[in-house]
């Protein structure tokens, strides 16, 4: 039956080349040492990135978002599962695979003793790309590098490096570039250079997939976020979604009159006084009203001079699911 067949292709990785990245039951466990116990970094990981995204694999130090990242690369054997890339499957087309995707690695590595002009032309013969289909100038115009394509490397500054790298993983034009931590300990002004770098590239047709432990690099960035926490896809989905899926909100109530502490308004919210003399009340929409929280206050003796709702972002998101589970609830 067609339809049925149609249907499979969602739960198979390969020849499905609707996504940058299928990813089924992929599991990694780092052997031990004499000194460490083996390490299970990876304990099943299902991941489809659509093609054309921004996507940000949002994590914890730790979550395993690098051995997932490297696993992509070929730079780490998964234990088990299944990964295709643009379509190809890693092990049984490891070399389109390869193709189809540049990544800048997490750990700075320059190359001194090449220009950045040498090292793209280099790193295009480690590719395979003919000397006429290259565009060494064409790419570092692209990352600002355009004047340094016959300096030291050593000359340039930190930010410049990065570009570099990135100019490196697109010496191929591949469909997707992957970019691990792109901005972690580099300052504010840098890492907005770098978003802008990175929408560029999208702009012009590249599927990004970013690493990064930064709520607001993902917030600012991705249109699609996955957050991983222990090894596990704790969620996977458009970040409006994400943000509106949250069962977390707030209210912003201004009393008419100065009071001096928060009211207690039941189990299923918590309302706090700050400093700017307002009441901010957190409540679970599933289990409680707006009304009735309202009415608490106003049984709590509180009139109400203005009322406003303040909008969750990924950090309520985030803290839900990676730390709702370990921390007690203030909701109860
Ligand atoms: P992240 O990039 O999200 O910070 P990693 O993928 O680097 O996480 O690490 C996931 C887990 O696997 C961590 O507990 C880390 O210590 C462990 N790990 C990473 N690389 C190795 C390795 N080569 N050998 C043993 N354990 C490792
Ligand atoms: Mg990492």
């Amino acid at each position: 039956m067609p339809d049925g067949q149609s249907l499979n292709q969602d739960t198979s990785t390969a020849g499905n080349r609707n996504w940058a990245i299928a990813a089924r039951g992929v599991r990694k466990t780092y052997a031990g040492t004499k000194k460490s116990p083996p390490k299970e970094a990876l304990k099943g990981i299902d991941l489809n990135i659509p093609q054309g995204s921004i996507f940000g694999l949002l994590g914890p130090n730790g979550a395993g978002k690098s051995t997932f990242i490297n696993i992509l690369a070929g730079l780490v054997n998964k234990t088990a599962g299944d990964v295709s890339i643009w379509g190809f499957d890693i092990d049984k087309n490891p070399r389109q695979a390869r193709a189809s995707i540049g990544v800048v690695p997490q750990e700075i590595s320059s190359d001194v003793f090449f220009t950045p002009k040498e090292g793209l032309e280099i790193q295009a013969g480690l590719y395979g790309v003919p000397k006429a289909q290259r565009r060494t100038m064409e790419i570092l115009r692209k990352l600002g590098l355009e004047d340094k394509a016959d300096a030291y490397v050593r000359q340039l500054s930190g930010g410049m490096k990065r570009r570099l790298l990135v100019a490196k993983a697109m010496v191929h034009s591949p469909p997707v570039l992957i970019l691990d931590e792109p901005t972690a300990g580099v300052d504010i002004e840098l890492r907005k250079q770098m978003w802008e770098q990175v929408m560029e590239l999208h702009a012009q047709g590249v599927t990004v997939i970013l690493t990064t432990h930064y709520l607001e690099e993902a917030q600012e960035l991705c249109d699609t976020i996955a957050i991983i926490h222990h090894g596990n896809v704790v969620t996977c989905q458009p970040k409006t979604e994400l943000i509106a899926s949250l069962d977390s909100k707030m209210l912003m109530i201004t009393p008419q009159n100065d009071i001096t502490a928060a009211p207690d308004l039941g189990s299923a919210c918590a309302a706090e006084l700050r400093e700017d003399g307002n009441l901010y009340v957190s409540y679970k929409p599933s289990r409680v009203a707006v009304s009735d929280i309202l009415n608490g206050i106003n049984d709590a003796g509180i009139s109400v001079k203005d009322l406003s709702t303040v909008e969750a972002d990924l950090e309520d998101v985030f803290m839900e699911l990676t730390y709702g589970s370990d921390k007690p609830q203030v909701t109860g």
